[in-house]
C-alpha cells in the first residue's frame, strides 16, 4: 500500500497529466464498461444480489476492478524509476564502460536506456507502453505484470456473466418460425421476474461488453505469458535484442568470442524473485544488478559499446541531392516511395540539399540514420535521426573518411 500513498502525494500531482493520453483513456474506458456491465447484467438479471451465489459474485466483481486498477494505477504512477541526473559510477573509472546520455547529463547506468517518449534514461526500461503512458522497468515492473495477469481473469468473470445473461434471458423467448425468426423482447421469463426486461438496449450493450472483454482477454493474456518469459529469464525486450546483435556481430567478424547474458541467475525462481517480492518493491536499487559468475559487472554495457562502435562502421555515408520535407507518404517522390514508407512510429527527417547523413539501415526505397550536424547546430539537440526517401540522396565519394574498420572486418556481407 505504501507505493499507492505516493500517487496522492503533492509532487506526484503532476503525474495526473499521464491520464491525458489515448492510452490510459481507452484502457480505462474499457475497464469501466466492463464491470460496470458485469455488475448491472448480474444485479439484474442473471444472479441477483438476494442469493447467497450472487453477492459471492460481486463481491467478486467488485474485488476484480478494485485489484485491477490498483496495479494498472501503480504502473503508471510509480513508474519504472528514472536513473538520477547527472549520475556516475560509483567507481569513475567504470565510466569507461559505460554510454554518456546527453539529455540526462548522465552515464547511463547498466541495464537503463533512455526512453524519448520520458525523455528520462530509464531502469532496466524493458518498453514504452502507450497503454499506460509511460516506461515499464525495474520499479513498476511487477504491478505491470500483475495488471496483465488480473484483466484477462477479470475480463473472463465478466465474459461468463455476460454469455449467462444473454442466453438465460433470451432462451425461452426465440420461437423459430418457418423462415423467420422472432426474438420477443417483452417480457423475462424468470423466476423471480427481473423488474426492468431485458430489452434490445440492454442485449446490445452486453453483447458490445462481451466483445471487449473477450478482445482484452486474448490481447492482454499474450502480453502477460511475454512479461512472464521476460521475468522468469531476467532478459528485458531490449536485453534480447542486444543479444541478438551481439551473436550478429561475432558471426559477422568470425570472433573467438562467447557472449554470455550476465543477468539470467540460472534459476527461473531467482530471478522471479527479483522481480516480485512481499514488500513490493523489487531488488536492488535498479543501478547496480547481480550478474553471473562468470560475467564481468559490465558485460552487457560493453558489448553495447562494441556494437555501437561496429555501428559507425558499418554505416554508410550519403549526401542529400533533392530537399525532403518529412513527411510520411511523400507525393513527389515516386509512387513505389508513397506506397512503402516503413510502417514504424519511428520518425522521419526533413533533409535539405547538401546536408549529410549516415545511414545505419534502409529498406528498398528508404534509409535510415542520423544527419550529421556540425557542432554549431548541436545546442540542445543530441542527434536527428528518422527515415528518408532513397531517391532524395546519393552515396559519398568520400567514403575513405568514415572512422578506420576494425581488424578482419569484410567489406561485403
Ligand atoms: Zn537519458
Ligand atoms: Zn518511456
Amino acid at each position: 500500500m505504501g507505493t499507492f500513498c505516493s500517487v496522492v502525494k503533492f509532487e506526484n500531482l503532476q503525474e495526473l497529466k499521464r491520464l491525458c493520453h489515448w492510452g490510459p483513456i481507452i484502457a480505462l474506458g474499457v475497464i469501466a464498461i466492463c464491470s460496470t456491465m458485469a455488475m448491472i447484467d448480474s444485479v439484474l438479471w442473471y444472479w441477483p444480489l438476494h442469493t447467497t451465489g450472487g453477492s459471492v459474485n460481486f463481491i467478486m466483481l467488485i474485488n476484480w476492478t478494485v485489484m485491477i486498477l490498483y496495479n494498472y494505477f501503480n504502473a503508471m504512477f510509480v513508474g519504472p524509476g528514472f536513473v538520477p541526473l547527472g549520475w556516475k559510477p560509483k567507481n569513475s573509472q567504470d565510466s569507461v564502460y559505460l554510454q554518456y546520455c546527453k539529455v540526462c547529463q548522465a552515464y547511463k547506468a547498466p541495464r537503463s536506456h533512455h526512453c524519448r517518449k520520458c525523455n528520462r534514461c530509464v531502469m532496466k526500461m524493458d518498453h514504452h507502453c502507450p497503454w499506460i503512458n509511460n516506461c515499464c522497468g525495474y520499479q513498476n515492473h511487477a504491478s505491470f505484470t500483475l495488471f496483465l495477469l488480473l484483466a484477462p481473469l477479470g475480463c473472463i468473470h465478466a465474459a461468463f456473466i455476460f454469455v449467462m445473461t444473454m442466453y438465460t434471458q433470451l432462451y425461452n423467448r426465440l420461437s423459430f418460425g418457418w423462415n423467420t425468426v422472432k426474438i420477443d423482447m417483452s417480457a423475462a421469463r424468470r423466476d423471480p421476474l427481473p423488474i426492468i426486461p431485458f430489452g434490445l438496449a440492454a442485449f446490445a450493450a452486453t453483447l458490445f461488453a462481451l466483445g471487449l472483454a473477450l478482445g482484452t482477454t486474448i490481447a492482454v493474456g499474450m502480453l502477460f505469458f511475454i512479461q512472464m518469459k521476460i521475468i522468469l529469464r531476467n532478459k528485458t525486450s531490449i536485453e534480447s535484442w542486444i543479444e541478438e546483435k551481439a551473436k550478429d556481430r561475432i558471426q559477422y567478424y568470425q570472433l573467438d568470442d562467447d557472449f554470455v547474458f550476465p543477468y539470467d541467475m540460472g534459476s527461473r525462481w531467482k530471478n522471479f524473485k527479483q522481480v516480485f517480492t512481499w514488500s513490493g518493491v523489487p531488488e536492488g536499487d535498479g543501478l547496480d544488478w547481480p550478474v553471473r559468475e562468470d560475467c564481468h559487472q559490465y558485460s552487457l554495457t560493453i558489448e553495447q559499446l562494441k556494437q555501437k562502435a561496429d555501428k559507425r562502421v558499418r554505416s554508410v555515408r550519403y549526401k542529400v541531392i533533392e530537399d525532403y520535407s518529412g513527411t510520411c507518404c511523400p507525393l513527389n517522390r515516386g509512387i513505389k516511395t508513397f506506397f512503402t514508407s516503413p510502417c514504424t512510429e519511428e520518425p522521419r527527417i526533413r533533409l535539405q540539399k547538401g546536408e549529410f547523413i549516415l545511414a545505419t539501415r534502409g529498406l528498398r526505397y528508404w534509409l535510415y540514420g542520423d544527419k550529421i550536424l556540425d557542432d554549431s547546430v548541436l545546442e540542445g539537440v543530441s542527434r536527428i535521426r528518422g527515415w528518408f526517401p532513397r531517391n532524395c540522396v546519393e552515396k559519398c565519394p568520400c567514403d575513405a573518411e568514415t572512422d578506420q574498420a576494425p581488424e578482419g572486418e569484410k567489406k561485403n556481407r
